[in-house]
């Protein structure tokens, strides 16, 4: 059996968060999640509350704490579009001083520590698919430069860290990813289209719908972060994890009508700006060295979503930022 741990996720309240820390709960590891709730509420982890080897923590990871730990999974950083341009000053905050805290609890505790990074870093890419040898088209003063340079540095910290102080750490590049559990008011294309279609609204195309998005769903992601931490030390990244599957938002908005028999319709809105036109993970690493391919088709993904989104009771859920 594989040896116990004493495992802390911040952000692990979240969407992705909360799945972690469910499967490391399940493992038998000693789960500390640590969330200041800013884009998710205590229902994502309410049925561990109760679990004697899992502990909650109300704090924001830019402000200092010391906790005795093994490993850390550093996730908490708000990832929609519309949650991280809420406030972009502290979005950049949380990714770096969120990263130098970490960094410097597993510096001190000896602790391995995988960074949640995004195939944000690569901007708007030019080419296709992106392996994580391409070193991407940001723009640096857009409005998603305050997540996609906060992902940056960050990688940065974790690589200088790593190099110069030896602390053990990984680096993930998470491209999009969904599944139940999103926020329903979190703004991103999947909940937007599937709540769109269930309400019986409109399903609100951004741009012509010719941009394109691989999507993973949760729980092969998930699998690939654990498969991450547990890989051997020279792996330290980073590491693409997605669903090389591609479509585009057109495609999808005609699926999401299908899976939900809904007869709404689409409707065109403006594409927000610097908003990345193509986007597919390159996974030969996370194959070759993780054994890693996620499993869980789109369509059916959606139809495991669609599901879950039927038995929710939106008046539980308060948008965390204005809507598009
Ligand atoms: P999410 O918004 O559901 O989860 C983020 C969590 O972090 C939330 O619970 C939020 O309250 C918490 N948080 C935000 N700022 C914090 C702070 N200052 N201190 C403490 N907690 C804070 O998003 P998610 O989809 O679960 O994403 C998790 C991580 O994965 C993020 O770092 C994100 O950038 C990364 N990621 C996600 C995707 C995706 O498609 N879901 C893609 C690429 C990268
Ligand atoms: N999008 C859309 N309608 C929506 C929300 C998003 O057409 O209601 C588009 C958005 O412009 C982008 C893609 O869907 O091209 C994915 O957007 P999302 O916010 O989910 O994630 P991103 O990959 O842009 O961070």
């Amino acid at each position: 059996m594989a040896s116990l741990k004493r495992i802390l996720v911040t952000g692990g309240a979240g969407f992705l968060g909360a799945h972690l820390c469910r499967r490391l709960v399940e493992q038998g590891h000693d789960v500390i999640c640590l969330d200041n709730f800013f884009t998710s509420q205590k229902s994502n982890i309410a049925p561990l509350l109760s679990h004697p080897n899992f502990e909650l923590i109300r704090h924001d990871i830019t402000l200092p704490i010391f906790l005795e730990v093994d490993e850390i999974y550093n996730l908490a950083c708000p990832a929609a579009p519309g949650h991280y341009q809420f406030n972009p000053i502290k979005t950049m905050k949380t990714s770096v001083l969120g990263s130098i805290i970490v960094l410097g609890m597993a510096k001190r505790c000896r602790a391995k520590v995988l960074q949640a990074s995004t195939s944000e870093v690569y901007g708007d890419p030019e080419i296709q698919p992106q392996p994580e040898t391409y070193r991407g088209a940001v723009n640096p003063i857009g409005p998603r430069a305050c997540y996609d340079e906060g992902k940056r540095a960050a990688e940065t910290l974790f690589m200088d860290y790593h190099r110069r102080n030896g602390v053990n750490v990984r680096i993930a590049r998470i491209f999009n990813t969904y599944g139940p559990q999103m926020h329903p008011y979190d703004g991103r294309v999947i909940s937007n289209f599937i709540r769109q279609a269930l309400q019986g609204e409109d399903l609100t195309v951004f741009g012509d719908g010719s941009q394109t998005r691989s999507f993973c769903y949760r729980d092969d992601l998930v699998e690939g972060l654990i498969r991450l931490m547990a890989a051997p030390d020279d792996l330290v990244g980073p590491v693409n994890l997605g669903n090389p599957d591609e479509f585009t938002i057109g495609q999808l908005a005609e699926l999401v009508l299908e899976l939900t028999g809904s007869a709404s319709r689409t409707v065109s809105r403006p594409l927000p700006e610097d908003d990345p036109m193509r986007r597919r993970p390159d996974i030969t690493l996370a194959k070759t060295r993780l054994d890693w391919v996620p499993k869980v088709a789109l369509r059916e993904g959606l139809l495991r979503t669609i599901e879950w989104f039927r038995t929710l009771d939106l008046a539980q859920y308060r948008p965390p930022t204005p809507l598009y």
